[in-house]
């Protein structure tokens, strides 16, 4: 206690608990299988760069002979749908597999199914760029195109790695175009313009991130053969640390030392690999491929993805406190952009293989219970389908070991939904969000709710200071103050009501019951102080299913306003961008004027759900605390 301060100042304060308790009945329907309530230790994403579904299945047919995302037209019924195919990539056998929209915040539209399926080049324009896809990714916040880790208001939003490390996990960035590429920068940077390379490297190399791995070395072209230094991507003097060794990272950029990190467990914790190649591992190298068949111009002697991918897991899964990786196959994209049938199959077969290599790390080094997987895409790029398409849909054909029949219809990116794979422990939470239905790739989800399912799993901050909302009360005592300070709250729970489908959630109301503060203290002992009234509520759950409680919002409001009675802010739930009730949010502070007598409060809460929670009926806690203020 500060000794200036009365003592009987300090200890009039009042608690009151309210009991609040809901039912999710019959309008939510149950998830089909059970999730367990902790959240993944590990998570891994995996994105292909401009992968849409036709990439993955021109791939797919050159690997195994089959594909299983084409569509079937009927000119006659006007109709447009999915045709069932073969699963052979290890990710089509994930449990969850919807689709995903991927809109920036500038873009033309939101993704609009209809319009989609019924005009060939309705989804050619007015794609999002990488930056502002890797950052929704990455945040769940969607920005600009050409912006990465900032808002459009130019907000700093944190990243799913930075919260991974303020939790003490391991975390990486693992791609194979320059390691300050969008994709990549957008876990590991925050910065206006995407364009900003050597900032974006300074930015990253100072950064929280323990590995890094990626193509971008000065010293080398696209074919691996040494050059005049070029610092365009990297300046000099960043190039120079992480070669002698004065930041924490251990420098590689021979494949041989990717290679040993792969194989190897056990070794450095904390890697800078920068493959001596100047942007991309293979796919700028010399030679026309087109018309060839993959592989058969000779790749440049650099470290595959999947050796990459190896290397970091070995890396981060030294840290018992869990990892966070991100596997970008970037150069996927820039086959797209350049319409390279040979070498987009090239990138896309090593991507797959890096996708296997993290199924083969969660089953021997880790497992499914406590570990997220992720594989999905950006964006789509170069509008692939069949030969014969536009102005309608046909399927790209093809044999195993050859080239597919198959046409590029575009340069750019495309307005099309990607798809996502999830398996492992928070995946069942991912997939429901998934809440748009479109009718050729049936449901999807938002590119922001990837970062969304790992908020909810670890928080968006640190828990606040756990003393203080404990539920009890704390009666003033008598006889200390001239007069008291005391809270009453009229009896009740806060009974939710509704479950109102507003799109991508349900939102149930409710109102608080009035809270009293009775202010009777002398000014000699509320000095010029008044009060404050915080609120603060408890996970709601459900026989071991939760419901956080930062899915709790509130808007403050008073039955006669008061001068000197200031209302808290409106607090939004986290499904509406906001922070929710986990933590103490204000609901009416008082200064000297407006202290005294008796005020009345109350609030209208609100709980927003995805809309397949889990049906149950659910109970938590909200605390809420008077304090004296100075
Ligand atoms: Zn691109």
């Amino acid at each position: 206690m500060t000794s200036r301060v009365p003592s009987a100042w300090l200890k009039v304060a009042g608690t009151g608990a309210l009991a609040g308790s809901l039912a999710l009945g019959a309008s939510t329907p149950a998830l089909a299988t059970d999730s367990a309530p902790t959240g993944p230790k590990n998570i891994i994403v995996l994105i292909g760069d401009g992968m849409g579904y036709n990439h993955i299945d021109a791939t797919s047919l050159y690997q195994h002979g089959t594909t299983n995302h084409q569509v079937a037209v009927d000119p006659a019924a006007g109709t447009v749908e999915h045709v069932p195919g073969t699963p052979s990539q290890v990710f089509q056998s994930f449990p969850v597999q919807v689709a995903m929209s991927t809109h920036s915040a500038n873009g033309r539209a939101e993704y609009d199914p209809t319009k989609a399926w019924a005009d060939f080049t309705w989804i050619a324009e007015g794609a999002t760029d990488s930056a502002a896809a890797g950052t929704a990714l990455a945040t769940g916040v969607k920005t600009n195109n050409g912006i990465l880790g900032v808002d459009p208001a130019g907000n700093v939003v944190k990243n799913v790695a930075e919260r991974a490390a303020e939790l003490d996990k391991a975390t990486g960035v693992v791609t194979s175009v320059p390691f300050n590429h969008a994709t990549p920068a957008a876990w590991g940077a925050h910065n206006a313009s995407r364009n900003d390379s050597t900032g974006i490297s300074t930015e990253m190399i100072d950064g929280p991130l323990d590995v890094i791995m990626g193509a971008g070395h000065p010293g080398y072209d696209d074919d691996h053969q040494p050059r005049d230094s070029d610092y365009s991507l990297i300046s000099e003097s960043d190039f120079q640390r992480l070669q002698d060794g004065q930041t924490a990272r251990t420098f590689i950029e021979d494949r041989a030392d990717f290679e040993a990190l792969a194989t190897t467990e056990g070794g450095p914790t904390q890697v800078f690999g920068l493959a001596q190649v100047a942007n991309t591992l293979q796919q700028g190298r010399s030679g026309d491929s087109e018309g060839q068949l993959p592989f058969a111009v000779a790749q440049n002697d650099v470290p595959s993805l999947e050796t990459m991918t190896k290397g970091a897991l070995n890396a981060l899964e030294q840290d018992e406190d869990g990892l966070f990786l991100m596997v970008e196959g970037g150069a996927i994209d820039w086959t797209g952009h350049a319409n390279e049938t040979t070498r987009n199959i090239e990138e896309t077969v090593d991507f797959n293989a890096s996708v296997e290599a993290v199924v083969e790390w969660v089953e021997t080094e880790s497992s499914w219970d406590e570990t997220l997987v992720i594989v999905t895409a950006d964006h789509e790029t170069g509008y692939l389908d069949g030969s014969s398409s536009d102005p309608t849909w046909t399927p790209i054909t093809g044999d195993k070991g050859q080239l597919p029949d198959q046409k590029w219809f575009s340069g750019n990116h495309t307005n099309q939904l990607v798809p996502l794979f999830a398996k492992g422990v928070g995946s069942d939470l991912l997939g429901s969000y998934a809440v748009g239905s479109d009718p050729v790739r049936g449901a999807y989800l938002d590119n922001v709710d990837v970062a969304r399912v790992a908020f909810e799993s670890w928080g968006r901050e640190d828990a606040p200071e756990q003393e203080g909302i404990e539920i009890q009360a704390n009666v003033p005592e008598i006889g200390e103050a001239e007069g008291n300070l005391t809270l009453t709250v009229a009896d009740g729970v806060v009974a939710l009501d509704g479950g109102k489908n507003i799109g991508d959630r349900l939102r149930f109301l409710g109102q608080l019951p009035t809270v009293s503060v009775t202010d009777s203290r002398s000014n000699a002992v509320a000095g010029t102080g008044g009060w404050t009234v915080s609120g603060q509520a408890t996970d709601l759950s459900s026989q071991g299913q939760t419901i956080r409680a930062q899915h709790l919002g509130w808007t403050p409001s008073t039955a006669a306003a008061k001068p000197g009675v200031t209302l808290g802010s409106p607090v939004r739930t986290v499904m509406g961008e906001g922070t929710g009730l986990g933590a103490p949010a204000t609901l009416a502070t008082a200064s000297t004027e407006g202290r005294l007598g008796t005020t009345d409060l109350g609030a209208e809460i609100g709980l927003e759900v995805p809309v397949d929670t889990r049906a149950g009926e659910y109970t938590g806690a909200l605390s809420v605390s008077l304090f004296p203020v100075d």
